[in-house]
């Protein structure tokens, strides 16, 4: 099979990996010789590096030829799809090939399972290993690695790679049970705590060697001390699927918490789950509504840099589920009102964190804002806060909810019209409701 044949296959079966989800364009493919510039079909997606950077990545698999048969899964065992395998030079040249044509800045890998999880993880490793000492590759490399795998080839894996990743693939291991039987939830959380470890003693070595300072005598020649050893800088992540089986999204964000806090994983991947061709009768005819993934995306931002802890986010004893309606952090305020309004002028920053509206950045310029004067109404304009959601929720040196708005049966209907009228005039006009419009309501 030529080299493109396999490139279609194979980075059209890399696509149901969330770590890296902008693959491919629809639409304006350059087939044919028509036009110029089109990646579709061949892989490229774009995805964050742990400083903020959107780089341009090749996200294939090294072959979707699989031996386990997870019901989920397109590239299953028992599954009809064409099949290719690249070998580990194809990939390394393919990978070149592509980085000095500057379409891309690095490599996601993964693969289906072949021969033996150990042997896969050696192809893997191999491809990583031969990019970095072979060519001197300083581009980004994600590697998938496979739970499975002898705990020395997930060491190596972190010697080349930036970033790691492990598919804990279902919220809890009665799902994986079910759904992925030839899968152990406890190899998976070894292998995150492997990575998790080596990780921490990268950091370590690496801290402890920026903070010695060089002795030398003086005329002798300075001694050059050798850098510790790299281990996955990027941290490592995870994907779950979201809606294969019945777990609710309070068991999602109890794992993902989990996850977070025990092997201090970079970020977890919710992918709704898709329905595939024959699939089995233990799987959902229906994919899950996008919004559900979106939701979750939203409720372990809160939990990751507002501070929220998962049972906050969704009270034990409720049914389990997000409020597909509104995001949230607004879900959460609207259940306890008691704590509003909050005071912008006064609030210490882990609260006014929790004001629905106002995000990391908005609150750091309202912190630096209120260190020079006190904040009014009019500064929430200038500095783009004054939204409805927020105005509901907090009080200004002019400002004040219409008494008895916050406890009023009606709140959460007129926020969400007013939102999805802020929504429809900012999509027709560009114009920003003033801050005496937002006020009329309250
Ligand atoms: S091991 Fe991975 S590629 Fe193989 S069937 Fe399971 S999810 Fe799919």
């Amino acid at each position: 099979m030529q080299t493109i044949a396999k490139l279609r296959i194979l980075a059209d079966a890399a696509k149901y990996d969330a770590s890296c989800a902008s693959s491919g364009v629809k639409g304006r493919d350059s087939l044919g010789g028509k036009g110029m510039g089109s990646a579709e079909g061949m892989g490229i997606c774009h995805s964050y590096t742990p400083d903020g950077r959107c780089v341009s990545l090749l996200k294939i698999l090294l072959t979707n030829f699989c031996i386990y048969d997870c019901r989920y899964c397109i590239n299953r065992k028992s599954s009809n799809v064409q099949r290719a395998r690249f070998t580990a030079a194809e990939v390394v040249a393919l990978t070149l090939d592509f980085y000095r044509r500057n379409c891309i800045e690095g490599l996601f890998l993964s693969s289906g399972i072949i021969q033996s999880s150990n042997y896969t993880m050696e192809q893997l490793v191999e491809v990583a290993r031969s990019l970095r000492e072979d060519h001197d590759f300083r581009g980004y490399i994600h590697l998938k690695t496979i739970p499975d795998a002898d705990p020395q080839l997930l060491a190596l894996a972190g010697r080349h790679a930036d970033r790691l990743s492990i598919n804990i693939e279902l919220p809890t291991s009665q799902g994986l049970q079910q759904l992925a039987p030839e899968k152990s939830a406890s190899g998976i959380a070894s292998a995150m705590g492997d990575v998790a470890r080596h990780i921490d003693e990268a950091r370590q070595e690496g801290q402890a060697h920026a903070a010695q300072k060089p002795v030398s005598l003086p005329g002798a020649q300075r001694a050059r001390r050798a850098r510790p050893a790299r281990y996955a800088p990027g941290g490592q992540s995870t994907q779950m699927i979201v809606g294969a089986d019945g777990a609710s999204d309070a068991v999602i964000l109890r794992t993902s918490s989990a996850l977070y806090t025990g092997h201090r994983l970079r970020r977890v991947y919710y992918s709704a789950f898709s329905p595939i061709p024959n699939a089995s009768a233990d799987l959902p005819l229906q994919a899950p509504p996008l919004i559900r993934e979106h939701r979750l995306y939203q409720a372990d931002w809160l939990m990751r840099f507002y501070g929220f802890a998962h049972e906050e986010i969704i009270a034990p004893g409720a049914t389990g589920m997000l409020d597909l309606e509104i995001d949230p952090k607004l879900a959460w305020a609207l259940a306890h009102r008691q704590h509003f309004p909050i005071n912008l002028n006064r609030a210490p920053k882990e609260w006014l964190l929790r004001v629905p509206g106002l995000g990391g950045r908005s609150v750091e310029r309202l912190l630096a804002a209120r260190s020079v004067r006190s904040l009014r109404l009019a500064d929430l304009q200038q500095l783009h806060v004054a939204s409805a959601k927020v105005l509901a929720f907090v009080e200004l040196a002019d400002y004040h909810p219409r008494p008895g708005a916050l406890e009023s049966a009606q709140l959460r209907e007129q926020l969400i019209a007013q939102m999805a009228q802020g929504a429809v005039q900012r999509r027709h006009s560009g114009m920003h409701l003033t801050a005496a419009g937002q006020m009329a309501l309250f």
